[in-house]
């Protein structure tokens, strides 16, 4: 909707029309409630987020000044929100990130297209918002800001509290990270140093095809690459690999990182 039929509407809302409200707030809850998702933790504080922030909006109703976008306002709150709410539980261990959210609007798929090409979209969608979660906050918030939620490059640093250009450069740095992370989760070619793994990573790779990846395998890899002089020539791909399990928020790891350590202890050991 152009800015200015929302800002009709906005008045009409400030005027007591209940319904022009609740279009308002309606067509913006989808969006903060992912932005939440992305930025505050899990479906449980989005949720808080979401409702806080819509509070918020109602009570503040008579101060937006309508020549920002609604949607940038009210990021604005939903950011307060969320980092009141960390404030909250910085003594609690951190939210588990639900991984398994579309990148931004849900697909809708075209009559012709096949469930193949839906699945590998699907898969697509959950990888980059995987290696979106494994950013660090600032960074993530950033890409959330310009690139899932589409607001301009001025919004978007006006949302983060940044200068533009200092936006910017956050932004340029965020999408580099974004493609190494990418990369670590996608690596499927076999490492060709020749040289294989000594018994431990060997037993690792065991232990990680019947049990599972957790966060214990991946800091045991670690530890195990600090000290051993014949799987150091190794590191490159594993140590990323395994580090992609220490950055994650919280909670259990991701299919795609499990998938990712999987792959390179595979390479690592040769098999
Ligand atoms: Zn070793």
């Amino acid at each position: 909707m152009p800015a200015s039929n929302e800002r009709e509407e906005w008045q009409r809302a400030l005027d007591g029309d209940r319904a022009a409200m609740d279009a308002l707030l309606r067509r913006h809850e989808r969006s903060v409630y992912l932005f939440g998702l992305r930025m505050c933790g899990d479906e449980e504080a989005a949720r808080e987020v979401l409702q806080n922030t819509l509070l918020t909006a109602f009570e503040k109703l008579a101060s937006f000044r309508g020549d920002a976008k609604l949607s940038t306002w009210l990021f604005t709150l939903a950011r307060s929100h969320c980092s009141r709410l960390h404030r909250r539980t910085r003594s609690a261990p951190l939210h588990d990130v639900s991984l398994d959210v579309p990148l931004s609007a849900p697909v809708i798929p075209d009559e012709d297209q096949n469930q193949e090409a839906e699945a590998s979209h699907a898969q697509m969608a959950r990888l980059v918002g995987t290696a979106i979660s494994l950013l660090p906050e600032g960074q993530r918030e950033a890409v959330v800001l310009k690139d899932v939620q589409d607001l301009s490059l001025e919004e978007a640093a006006g949302v983060a509290e940044l200068e533009l250009q200092a936006f910017k450069s956050r932004l340029h740095r965020a999408r580099e990270q974004l493609k190494v992370n990418l990369a670590t989760l996608l690596q499927e070619q076999p490492a060709s140093t020749g040289i294989t793994a000594c018994p431990e990573l060997q037993s690792a790779l065991h232990a990680s095809r019947n049990a599972g990846v957790d966060r214990a395998v991946c800091t045991a890899i670690e530890e195990h690459l600090k000290i051993c002089e014949r799987c150091r020539e190794l590191m490159g791909p594993l140590q990323d690999a395994a580090a992609l399990c220490r950055r994650l928020p919280g909670g259990a790891v991701p299919e795609e990182v499990q998938r990712a350590v999987r792959t390179a202890l595979a390479n690592a050991v040769g098999k």
